[in-house]
């Protein structure tokens, strides 16, 4: 019978779970695609639009110069979508997956918070977190659940202007995880690129820059990407089907 394009290939998730055996330094990159099957909304796809807005125009430092209760409002919508998510099977399989692993580190450019909220614990949220906030003046972080919000927030300390404690398109990472993540990059023997669509930089090409320094690189994705010709092994489906597959692999074969 011939297979179907959403048929899961045991064979390849059987040669993933092999290399996952035989390294111990394993580090995973994911995208809103992971968090997709918690029913949060990709960026791509028709759900990340706002009021007909585009994300790309509101997460940035110039959106919230001009009119910071408009960002505001726009991020209250998201945390108000987003606080009653729960994990999926994705997220969980990624927490199995570092009891397992020697040397494992996660780093993901969600702000949703669900990797947190599932266990992870070697964790970089690159992009920072929609729950916390940041003052403008004084710089001074703290965590923030509050749905709604009012806006906009004040800081406590110093009166300031809070923003959320996320980086925009157009800002400069946080210099230090940044170089945590780059020496990740360069001394991980496999790294899994997960449910990320391979168009927002630098994560774009974090799997790339692994290949470079010879790790085995997977890609995990229901749809093809840029990157997908250059990895070792696509392994096409939902996160949610296919990670828990994965380390039920390991836990066999092992
Ligand atoms: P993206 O929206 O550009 O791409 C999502 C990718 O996930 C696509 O390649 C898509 O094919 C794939 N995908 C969708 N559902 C999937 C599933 N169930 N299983 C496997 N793959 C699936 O996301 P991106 O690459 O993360 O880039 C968007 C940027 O926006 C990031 O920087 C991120 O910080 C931010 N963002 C974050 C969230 C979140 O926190 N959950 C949501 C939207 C956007
Ligand atoms: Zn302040």
């Amino acid at each position: 019978m011939p297979q179907n394009q959403h048929s899961i290939d045991m064979d390849k998730i059987r040669e993933v779970a092999g290399r996952l055996n035989a390294f111990s330094r394993i580090l995973v990159l994911t995208g809103a695609g992971i968090s997709q099957e918690s029913g949060v909304p990709t960026f791509r796809g028709k759900d990340g639009l706002w009021k007909s807005q585009r994300a790309e125009d509101l997460a940035t430092p110039e959106a919230f110069a001009k009119d910071p209760v408009l960002v505001w409002k726009w991020y209250d919508w998201r945390r108000s979508l987003i606080k009653p998510l729960q994990p999926n099977r994705a997220h969980y399989a990624l927490v199995d997956l570092e009891e397992r692993i020697e040397v494992f580190s996660l780093v993901t450019q969600n702000v949703d918070g669900l990797h947190r909220a599932a266990g992870s614990k070697n964790l970089i949220e690159m992009h920072g977190t929609l729950w916390r906030v940041r003052c403008t003046l004084c710089g001074k972080t703290s965590d923030n659940r509050e749905v709604p919000i009012t806006i906009p927030p004040m800081c406590e300390a110093c009166g300031g202007m809070l923003r959320p404690d996320v980086v925009w398109f157009g800002e400069a990472l946080d210099y230090e995880g940044l170089t945590r993540i780059y020496q990740l990059l360069e001394n991980t023997e496999m790294m899994l690129v997960v449910g990320t669509s391979g168009v927002v930089q630098p994560a774009a090409s974090f799997g790339l820059a692994a290949k470079r320094s010879g790790a085995f690189v997977v890609e995990v994705n229901r749809s093809k990407t840029p990157q997908s010709p250059f990895f070792d092994v696509s392994l096409d489906g939902k996160a949610g089907e296919i990670l828990p597959r994965l380390v039920s692999a390991i836990t066999y074969y092992a």
